[in-house]
C-alpha cells in the first residue's frame, strides 16, 4: 500500500519577503495605504485618467528595487520541500516573483495580485519583461506606449480599483479545499479575498498553520499558531514535512 505524500498549499504574505529587504507596500498599513499621494499612483482609474500619475509611476517603478531582490530562507525552504518530492503549491499575495526566483516552478505558484516582473497592455493585454519597459524609460520615455497597438502600458500587477484574477483566484480556492496543511506566512490575513482562503482551508479539514508576527483574524482555526521569526521558522516547519 502506498501513502500518497499530503497536499502543502501555501498562501504567502508581505512578511515572507521582508528579509529580502521588501517592505510591505500594499497591505493594512502598508507604505502605499499610508501616503495618499503614493496610493494615486497604484490605483486603477487615477493611472488610466492622468498622464502625470503614469509619469511618476514609472519614476517609482524605476528606483524600486523589488527587482532586483534576491530570495530568503524562508523562500528557499519553500522550494526544497517542492524538490523533496511533496506536493506543494503557493498562493501568493506578493508580486516580487521571489518564490519562482528560488526555484519553485512558475506553474506552482499563484500570484493573486500579478507580478511586478512583467509589464502588461491595458487595451491590448500584450506581457513583457518590465526591464524592456525600464528601459524604455531610462532611454527617456517618460510613459511607454505599447509596441503592439499603443495603449497604455502598466504593471503585470493588480491595481487599487483592478479586479483579481478570476481564474487565478478560482485555483486558489481549488488548492485552498484540496489541501491537507495549510501554511499562512507572513500574511495579516486581512485582504480579502485571499485571508478568507486560511478560514476556507481550515473549512474544509487542512490543517490550518500560522506564521506571522502579528494577531491574524484566524488565530482561533489555526491548530498551530507560529510567532518566531519566518526566516528561521518556515524552514524548520517544512523541514518536519520532508520525508
Ligand atoms: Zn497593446
Amino acid at each position: 500500500m502506498s501513502t500518497q505524500p499530503p497536499l502543502v498549499a501555501i498562501l504567502s504574505g508581505a512578511g515572507i519577503s521582508t528579509d529580502s529587504g521588501i517592505p510591505d507596500y500594499r497591505g493594512p498599513n502598508g507604505l502605499w495605504r499610508r501616503d495618499p499621494e503614493a496610493e494615486k499612483l497604484v490605483t486603477y482609474e487615477f493611472y488610466m485618467g492622468d498622464p502625470d500619475i503614469r509619469r511618476r509611476s514609472w519614476q517609482m517603478r524605476r528606483k524600486n528595487r523589488t527587482l532586483a531582490a534576491q530570495p530568503n530562507d524562508a523562500h528557499r525552504a519553500v522550494a526544497e520541500l517542492e524538490k523533496a518530492g511533496v506536493p506543494v503549491r503557493v498562493i501568493t499575495q506578493n508580486v516580487d516573483g521571489l518564490h519562482q526566483l528560488a526555484g519553485m516552478p512558475d506553474r506552482k505558484v499563484l500570484e493573486l495580485h500579478g507580478t511586478a516582473r512583467k509589464f502588461v497592455c491595458t487595451q491590448c493585454h500584450a506581457r513583457g519583461p518590465m526591464e524592456d519597459a525600464l528601459a524604455r524609460v531610462e532611454a527617456g520615455e517618460d510613459d511607454p506606449a505599447c509596441l503592439v497597438c499603443g495603449g497604455i502600458l502598466k504593471s503585470a500587477t493588480v491595481m487599487f480599483g483592478e479586479r483579481l484574477d478570476p481564474v487565478v483566484l478560482g485555483e486558489a480556492v481549488a488548492i485552498t479545499k484540496n489541501c491537507q496543511v495549510f501554511f499562512a506566512v507572513g500574511s495579516s490575513l486581512q485582504v480579502q479575498p485571499a485571508a478568507g482562503l486560511a478560514g476556507l482551508a481550515a473549512d474544509n479539514g487542512a490543517r490550518l498553520v500560522i506564521v506571522n508576527a502579528e494577531a491574524t483574524p484566524y488565530d482561533d482555526q489555526a491548530a498551530e499558531l507560529v510567532r518566531e521569526p519566518i526566516g528561521t521558522a518556515l524552514p524548520r516547519l517544512l523541514g518536519e514535512l520532508v520525508p
